[in-house]
C-alpha cells in the first residue's frame, strides 16, 4: 500500500537473567519492542523470530491481526511454546509501534481503561517456615497485599505424611504472617500427581489460599473436574498453554483463574481473546510474567482494559533471577513503581515503557545468557518434576 510505513529491521537481543528482546524498526523511524521468549528455550525462539521476520520485513506494521494470522498459521505446522512465544514478542512490538504512532497507550487502542491500578503479587522464596516468615514480612513491608510461593518441593508420587505436613505448614505460616486481609497463592509447578492433589487440596482449604496453581501438569486436563470438585480452593493454570483453544477444556472443567503469559501465548492479541473466553466462564485473568520489563508492560496494557482481570505476576526480587532484573533494561523505572502493591496506569504511548537500548545491546554483546531450569530427580535416580 503506497504511503504506509514499512518494517525495515528486526533484531533480537539475549539478556540476563533469562530473557530475549526484539526490536522492530520502521522506515519512518518508529521503534517497537517485544519479549519473545520462553524461559530456558531463548535460542530456539530467537531462531523462530528470524524466520518470522522474513514475513514481516517490508510489510505495514499496522496490520497486526493479519500478521498474527500469517505468523501463527502460515507455516502449515503450528502451535507450541517456541513458535507462539516468537509470535508473542513480535505482536507486542507491533502494538508498541501502533501506540507510538497514534500517541496513545495500547490499552486505549484496546477499548480504553476499566481500572487505574493493577494489583500485583510478589514472589516469596525459601523453603523453611522461618525463611518464609522473614520473606513474607519483607513483602508486607514493601506494601504488597498478595504474595505467591512454591506450594511444595519435589513430591513423591504418593506423598508421605511428612511431605503433606510440610506443605500445610507453609500455608499455615503464610496465613499467620499475612493475616486475613492479605492473600497468598501457592504454585505447585505440576509437581503433584492427581492423587496427591486430591489429598492435599481439601487440607489446604482452611488456610484459604487465593488460588492453587498448576497442582497437576497442564496436559492432565482430565484430572481437572475432579480437582475442582475436591475442595473450595480456586484452581489456576495456563503459563504452559499457548492458545485460546488450549484454555477451553480447563475452563469447561471449572478452573477459576487463567494465567496465560503475554510472551508465550501469542502476545497482546491472543491474551485479549483468552481473557474474553475466560470471562464467558466467569473465570479471571492473572497473567504469568516472571519476565522482563517489556513483557510486564505489555501485560499491564491488557490488565488496564480487561474487566475480568484479577492480579498480575511480576519478577522483581524473584528467586530464580541472578545477575540482572526488571529495572536494568529501562530508561525510566517510574511505570514499575509500586503503590501499595499495585502498578498505576499512565498515558505513555505504546506499551508505556522506554527500553534502555544501550543496556540491551551491551547485554547481548557480552554473551546474553544460557539459562536453563534445574532438572530434579528422585532418590532412586528417576526424573522428577521441577
Ligand atoms: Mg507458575
Amino acid at each position: 500500500m503506497a504511503g504506509s510505513p514499512k518494517i525495515t529491521r528486526i533484531e533480537t537481543f539475549l539478556a540476563p537473567p533469562r530473557w530475549l528482546f526484539v526490536r522492530v524498526e520502521t522506515d519512518d523511524g518508529v521503534v517497537g519492542w517485544g519479549e519473545p521468549v520462553v524461559e530456558g528455550r531463548a535460542e530456539p525462539v530467537r531462531a523462530a523470530v528470524a524466520v518470522l521476520a522474513e514475513h514481516l520485513l517490508g510489510q505495514d506494521p499496522a496490520r497486526i491481526e493479519d500478521h498474527w494470522q500469517v505468523m501463527t498459521k502460515g507455516g502449515f505446522y503450528r502451535g507450541g511454546p517456541v513458535l507462539s512465544s516468537a509470535v508473542a514478542g513480535l505482536d507486542q512490538a507491533l502494538w508498541d509501534i501502533k501506540g507510538k504512532r497514534c500517541g496513545l497507550p495500547v490499552h486505549q487502542l484496546l477499548g480504553g481503561p476499566v481500572r487505574d491500578r493493577v494489583r500485583a503479587y510478589a514472589w516469596v522464596g525459601g523453603d523453611e517456615p522461618a525463611e518464609i516468615r522473614d520473606a513474607l514480612a519483607a513483602q508486607i513491608e514493601a506494601g504488597f497485599t498478595a504474595v505467591k510461593m512454591n506450594g511444595c518441593g519435589r513430591m513423591s508420587p504418593l506423598a508421605t505424611r511428612a511431605e503433606v505436613r510440610a506443605c500445610l505448614r507453609r500455608a499455615e505460616t503464610a496465613r499467620e504472617v499475612l493475616g486475613d486481609e492479605r492473600d497468598f497463592a501457592l504454585d505447585f509447578h505440576g509437581r503433584l500427581s492427581p492423587s496427591n492433589a486430591r489429598r492435599l487440596l481439601p487440607l489446604l482449604a482452611e488456610y484459604a489460599p487465593l488460588f492453587a496453581e498448576e497442582p497437576v501438569l497442564p496436559e492432565q486436563v482430565e484430572a481437572l473436574p475432579g480437582l475442582v470438585g475436591a475442595s473450595g480452593v480456586p484452581l489456576a493454570l495456563g503459563e504452559r498453554l499457548y492458545t485460546r483453544r488450549e484454555f477451553l477444556a480447563p475452563l469447561q472443567a471449572g478452573v477459576a483463574v487463567v494465567q496465560p503469559d503475554v510472551s508465550h501465548a501469542g502476545g497482546i492479541s491472543e491474551l485479549r481473546r483468552i481473557a474474553a473466553l475466560a470471562e464467558t466462564y466467569g473465570a479471571h485473568l492473572a497473567p504469568h510474567c516472571p519476565l522482563g520489563p517489556v513483557a510486564l508492560a505489555a501485560s499491564l496494557q491488557v490488565a488496564f482494559t480487561t474487566p475480568n482481570f484479577l492480579i498480575q505476576e511480576q519478577s522483581l526480587g524473584i528467586h530464580y533471577h541472578r545477575g540482572a532484573e526488571l529495572l536494568d533494561y529501562v530508561v525510566d523505572s517510574a511505570p514499575f513503581r509500586f503503590d501499595r502493591g499495585a502498578l498505576l496506569r499512565t498515558d505513555r504511548p505504546g506499551l508505556g515503557v522506554e527500553v534502555d537500548e544501550a543496556a540491551v545491546r551491551a547485554a547481548d554483546a557480552a554473551g546474553g545468557h544460557t539459562w536453563r531450569n534445574p532438572v530434579w530427580r528422585y532418590e532412586d535416580g528417576a526424573f522428577a518434576e521441577w
